[in-house]
């Protein structure tokens, strides 16, 4: 179970103990998708059956649980009765200090989950309204809780400490980083794709959907990220700013008499890509409107990929080197402009994308022409099937 602030992606994955390393399709699978006051959902299951509907949004715990019924009950389902359930897992996006690796879910885990959630409030909780729906529905099945904070726990103090009192850090104020399931499978699915053992590669991970984040990962290992103490610094996303300058915030409350909640809300839901167009937080609508002459689409654009090139940069200094770029997420899979344009600063480094690779759909392929000095791939997300292997890993009887 994949709970976000605005969406919940659940997948249903059939899988052994001895689980490979490559993606594999799952037995079903759903999203349910909060816009404003419309809610839809899609259920799909491998047999090819699928339902979609549109309402209005109501109580998102009793969506889930309708969603979650749909497995064993309905056109799509799969399973004769819940009880065919052996592990449930959930991506936590923040894990705080304490939690790095995936841990079975106990009161304590839980616990310190829910201490965590002052810092990221919506994710956390969204977290763990999944944990109570499945054991409702489940029972007392082995639940496992997957951190997006966790495959960071290799950076060096240097990327974790921020530059303000030294107190901060004493109390938690640090860089986490975050998407961390998906930079992960990135490495290894990317090293997989290009035969070399994941000790021998500079990789650097685009994860580009609604939140966006880069990852520079050195012996499989995070070694430098976007993404701060919230999910709200660095690059340039659908509603969030990214990094600006701290000074604004001061200056907003000094002169404006803007309250934290007001803050929040600016930076988190009216900023970005949505809060430069005016048009929309999706990429595909500023794409479309910057067809149509839109100047503030296209000044949407423009700032995304200069900061996300920026970004590239300071990754790629961090590692010292680069063996492989990386696309992944919403934008990173589907918008070869993003991907292009991304590249074009990064000649220098003898990057060359092959036109025609690069504007095909397909992922977990090579975009980078033959002449490329680094090979680029686009790598489909996989977070659902990554914390399913991560069920199998540890959650199983005898695991
Ligand atoms: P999340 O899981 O955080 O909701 P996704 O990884 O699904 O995010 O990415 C969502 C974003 O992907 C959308 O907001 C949209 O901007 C972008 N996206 C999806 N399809 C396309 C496309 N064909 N072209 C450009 N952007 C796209």
């Amino acid at each position: 179970m994949n709970s976000g602030s605005s969406s919940q992606k659940t997948a249903l994955f059939e899988v052994s103990h001895a689980a490979d390393t490559d993606p594999i399709a799952p037995l079903w699978q759903s999203k349910i998708q909060w816009d404003g006051k419309k809610e839809s959902v899609t259920i799909k299951n491998l047999q090819g059956a699928k339902i979609e509907k549109e309402s209005s949004a109501g109580d998102q715990q009793a969506s889930i649980e309708a969603m979650l019924r749909e497995l064993w009950d309905g056109k799509t389902a799969v399973l004769q009765s819940p009880s065919e359930i052996s592990v449930a897992g959930h991506r936590i996006v923040h894990g705080g200090p304490k939690l790095t690796l995936p841990a079975i879910i106990t009161p304590e885990v839980k616990q310190t989950i829910n201490e965590v959630a002052t810092i990221a409030p919506l994710h956390n909780r969204a977290g763990l309204r999944g944990v109570q729906v499945a054991k409702k529905l489940l029972g007392e099945i082995p639940q496992v809780a997957v951190f997006d904070t966790g495959f960071h726990r290799t950076l060096p103090l240097a990327e974790i400490v921020y530059p303000g009192p030294y107190e901060w850090y004493e109390q938690g104020i640090r860089r986490y980083g975050f998407h961390g399931i998906n930079h992960e499978y990135c490495a290894h699915r990317v090293a997989r794709l290009m035969r070399k053992d994941i000790s021998s590669l500079k990789i650097i991970s685009c994860h580009l959907g609604s939140g966006c984040s880069l990852a520079a990962i050195e012996h499989g290992e995070s070694v430098a990220t976007t993404m701060g103490f919230t999910p709200m610094e660095g690059l340039m996303m659908g509603t969030r700013s990214g990094s600006i300058d701290p000074g604004i915030l001061t200056h907003l409350m000094r002169t404006g008499n803007v309250q934290s909640e007001q803050l929040d809300e600016t930076l988190n839901h009216r900023s970005g890509l949505l809060g430069i167009s005016g048009v929309s937080s999706d990429m595909r609508d500023v794409l479309e409107a910057i067809k149509s002459g839109n100047e503030r689409a296209k000044l949407a654009f423009d700032i995304f990929v200069h900061r996300l090139q920026a970004g590239i940069g300071a990754m790629a200094a961090s590692l010292n080197g680069l063996d492989a770029l990386v696309f992944t997420a919403g934008i990173g899979e589907n918008s070869p402009e993003v991907r292009l344009t991304a590249c074009e600063k990064l000649g220098f480094l003898g990057v060359r994308l092959d036109e025609k690779k690069n504007s095909t759909a397909n992922a977990d392929i090579c975009i980078s022409g033959e002449d490329s000095a680094i090979p680029v791939y686009v790598i489909g997300a996989q977070e659902e099937w990554s914390i399913a292997r991560e069920c199998a890993r540890i959650g199983l009887p005898n695991s």
